[in-house]
């Protein structure tokens, strides 16, 4: 082959990959601008209470992430459990609000979601330090594109939106911690220069509810975030959804860094 004719086919490649990429963007971009489907906005006003006091804009941006989520993921019922319209919507809709500030893509990485009727026993050696034995679990998130929940603690921690406890923003958060394949507590942040003020607070902030777990003195924040710095993450999600008001006041860094993060304030939807 001539230069002339490397050169050439060089182009050509560079051409062609980059339609590729062009039919996969404006593919993605037909699936988010559907309309929501027929029952969203009533099984949604039913069982996610947060979701009333989202903006117009917010809600187009959550119904579009939702539709990526619900074209590209797998449900699969276990222990009996049947999938059914309601179970995908409330499910999406609380991973998809972990996005709607700043991804365009839907957990790229995740392609199963399983879903069990009630806790259920778990052989599996959890990515977070779970046992090696059986276990009861309310919800796993596994590296390998699986997340593992329980519908009624799904259901329950939907509806309940001022506990600071929800097991499918907890999992989600873990999903989007692993997305650069390593499980710490660190998920991908916009800039380089960012995770330096990250690690900073972060490490404070757990180091703290460490110390406090180990005192038997209480937090704003659940002391399951005190098992190791991923779920320190996934709790301090949980809790920046659910308790805004408090984890702002009594905790203003860790506020600020997750408030930059997901480009979002849940303060606006919660009465102080
Ligand atoms: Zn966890």
């Amino acid at each position: 082959m001539t230069l002339f004719h490397l050169f050439y086919s060089c182009i050509a490649a560079a051409a062609l990959a980059g339609a590729f990429i062009l039919i996969i963007h404006m593919n993605r971009r037909r699936i988010r601008q559907q309309p929501p489907g027929g029952n969203w906005t009533a099984i949604l006003k039913r069982n996610l209470p947060m979701f009333e006091h989202l903006t117009g804009e917010q809600r187009t941006r959550l119904y579009g992430m939702m539709h990526l989520f619900l074209a590209r993921k797998k449900f699969e019922g276990c222990g009996g459990q049947e999938i059914t319209e309601e179970i995908k919507v409330t499910i999406a809709a609380q991973a998809c609000l972990l996005l709607i500030g700043h991804k365009t893509k839907a957990y790229p990485r995740l392609k199963t979601i399983l879903v069990y009727p009630h806790a259920y026993q778990s052989g599996q050696k959890g990515l977070f330090g779970g046992d090696n034995g059986q276990s009861a679990r309310l919800g796993e998130s596994w590296n390998s594109g699986v997340v593992v929940l329980a519908w009624d603690s799904v259901l329950g921690g939907a509806r309940n939106i001022l506990d600071g406890h929800n097991v499918t923003l907890h999992e989600f958060a873990h999903q989007l911690d692993q997305e650069d394949g390593a499980a710490d507590g660190a998920p991908i942040l916009a800039q380089r220069t960012a995770y330096v003020d990250w690690a900073r607070v972060f490490r404070q902030e757990y180091t703290e509810l460490v110390d406090k777990t180990r005192r038997g003195r209480k937090s704003t924040l659940d002391r399951y975030g005190a098992t190791n710095p991923a779920e320190f993450f996934a709790v301090a999600t949980e809790t920046f959804f659910e308790k805004p008001h408090q984890l702002k006041s009594r905790h203003p860094e860790l506020y600020a860094e997750l408030q930059d993060y997901y480009r979002l304030d849940p303060g606006n939807w919660q009465e102080p």
